[in-house]
C-alpha cells in the first residue's frame, strides 16, 4: 500500500536520512511536498526525483530560482511562512518535521491542527510552544512519533507499559566532541572544533548543541512534554559511545533500554513504519567489537546548559521559549564568529535573567511573540555587553 508523505526540511540531514529511506523504498511512498530555507538547486533535483506535488523554500527571494529550477517539471513552486504552513497543512498519511529551529513552529502546528501523524526531529518547536502543542495535538486527535534519537527509544521501550508504573527516565547524552575539554580549552573552541561530533553527522545547529549539551537540555524539554512522568523521574547520564539511545526504569527495578548504531535513519525508520517495522541498511549492532559502554554523570560546571534547561521547564511560562529563542541566537553567533564557545551558555542566562516578566504563551501567536522578543533581547545583549 502507498503512503503520502510531506517532508519540512527535506534538504537537511535528518531530511537526507528520511529521503534514504524512502528512495530504498520508493513504491512505498507518494510525496506530496518538500520544503527547504533556500537551497534551490538541491530541493528541486529532489523534488524532481520524488515525483513530488508541491515544493516550498521558506525564503521568498528564491521562488524566481525556484521556479526557473522547475520549469517544466509539473511540480508546483511556492515560498514564504505561510506558504510552508499551507504545505503542512495538506493532508497525508504522514509528516516528516525536520525544519531546524523555531521557524518551524508554524508548519508543525498546521500538521497537528489538521489531525495527521507526525514524526517529529524539530525539538525547538515543542519546546517553544510546550503545552501549547501538546493540547493542539489532544484537541485535533493528531499522533506525534518522536523521531529525536533518545525519545523514539523512550516511546520503544514504553511500548506496552503503564507510563504510571515509570519510575525514571534516562535520556543519554554523548557529550560532544569537547567532552572532556578545559575551561581554557572550551574559551578558546571553534565552530569547527564543537561541530565536529565523534558518533553522529547531524546539521550545525545540534552539533553545537551538542558540544554544548544544549541538545540535551532542550532534549529534557522534549522529554517532559512527551512522556508526562513528571520532571522528577527526568534524568540525563553521559554515555560517550552512543549505543544506548536512553532507559526507561519501572517501579519494580526493572530497566529496558533501546540500543543501536548512531544513525539518524532507525529512528526515522521507526517512525516511517511505526507500528510495524521496515528494513535499514545499516550493519548490525557488533557489540563484541564494541567492547565497552561506559556512563558518566555531566558535568555541569563546565557545560551549565543542562542546569539552564532545568530551570526554565521547573519555572515553565514563557521560560522554554526564550531558552530556545537566546541559544539559537547565541550559536548562530558562534558560528559566525562573534562569540566565544562558553558565551552561548552565558548568553542565554542572562537573556532569561532579563525577560523574567514575559507572560505566559497560551496559543501559537503568543509562543511567536515570545520568541522573538527574545531573540531581541539576545541580540541587544550581544550587541552591547562584552561577552565576546
Ligand atoms: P539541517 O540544518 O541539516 O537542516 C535543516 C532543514 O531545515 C533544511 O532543509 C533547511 O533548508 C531547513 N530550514 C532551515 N531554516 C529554515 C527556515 N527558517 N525556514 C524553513 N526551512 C528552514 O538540520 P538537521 O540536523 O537536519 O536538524 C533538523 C531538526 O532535527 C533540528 O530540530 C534538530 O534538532 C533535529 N534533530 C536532528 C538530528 C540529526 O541527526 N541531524 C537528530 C535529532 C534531532
Ligand atoms: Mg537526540
Amino acid at each position: 500500500m502507498t503512503r503520502s508523505l510531506t517532508l519540512l526540511g527535506a534538504t537537511g540531514s535528518i531530511g537526507a536520512s528520511t529521503l534514504d529511506l524512502v528512495r530504498r523504498n520508493r513504491d512505498a511512498w507518494q510525496v506530496e511536498a518538500l520544503t527547504a530555507h533556500c537551497s534551490v538547486a538541491e530541493l528541486a533535483a529532489l523534488a524532481i526525483e520524488f515525483d513530488a506535488k508541491l515544493a516550498v523554500v521558506g525564503d521568498e527571494a528564491c521562488l524566481p530560482a525556484l521556479r526557473d529550477a522547475l520549469a517544466g517539471s509539473g511540480v508546483e513552486a511556492a515560498a514564504g511562512r505561510a506558504a510552508l504552513c499551507e504545505a503542512a497543512a495538506r493532508p497525508v498519511d504522514m509528516t516528516v518535521a525536520a525544519i531546524v529551529g523555531c521557524a518551524g513552529l508554524g508548519p508543525v502546528m498546521a500538521a497537528i491542527e489538521r489531525g495527521g501523524t507526525i514524526a517529529l526531529a524539530n525539538k525547538e518547536a515543542l519546546v517553544s510552544a510546550g503545552e501549547v502543542m501538546m493540547q493542539a495535538v489532544a484537541r485535533h486527535g493528531a499522533t506525534l512519533l518522536p523521531t529525536d534519537s533518545e525519545h523514539n527509544a523512550i516511546f520503544q521501550c514504553l511500548n506496552g507499559n503503564r507510563i504510571e508504573d515509570v519510575a525514571r527516565i534516562t535520556l543519554t547524552a554523548s557529550g560532544g566532541p569537547l567532552r572532556t575539554w578545559s575551561q581554557a580549552e572550551l574559551d578558546a573552541a571553534t565552530p569547527a572544533q564543537a561541530v565536529a561530533h565523534p558518533n553522529w553527522s547531524m546539521g550545525a545547529k545540534i552539533s553545537v548543541d551538542s558540544a554544548t549539551m544544549m541538545n540535551k537540555g532542550l532534549e529534557y524539554i522534549e522529554a517532559y512534554h512527551l512522556f508526562p512522568v513528571g520532571l522528577d523521574r527526568l534524568h540525563i547520564v553521559v554515555h560517550p559511545q552512543s549505543v544506548v539511545h536512553s532507559m526507561v526504569e519501572f517501579r519494580d527495578r526493572s530497566t529496558l533500554a533501546q540500543l543501536g548504531p548512531s544513525d539518524m535513519r532507525v529512528p526515522i525508520a521507526s517512525c516511517l513504519a511505526w507500528p510495524q517495522r521496515m528494513e535499514t541498511p545499516l550493519a548490525p549492532l557488533d557489540l563484541a567489537a564494541i567492547g565497552q559502554l561506559t556512563f558518566e554523570p555531566t558535568n555541569e560546571a563546565l557545560f551549565p546548559a543542562t542546569r539552564l534547561a532545568r530551570e526554565a521547564i521547573a519555572a515553565g511560562g514563557s521560560a522554554p521559549a526564550i531558552l530556545n529563542a537566546a541559544n539559537e541566537v547565541a550559536v548562530a553567533a558562534f558560528l559566525s564568529g562573534q562569540l566565544r564557545f562558553t558565551r552561548i551558555a552565558a548568553l542565554v542566562e542572562e537573556t532569561l535573567a532579563r525577560s523574567n516578566d514575559a507572560p505566559r504563551p497560551a496559543s501559537l501567536a503568543e509562543v511567536l511573540d515570545v520568541d522573538q522578543s527574545a531573540r531581541r533581547q539576545a541580540r541587544s545583549l550581544l550587541e552591547t555587553q562584552a561577552l565576546v
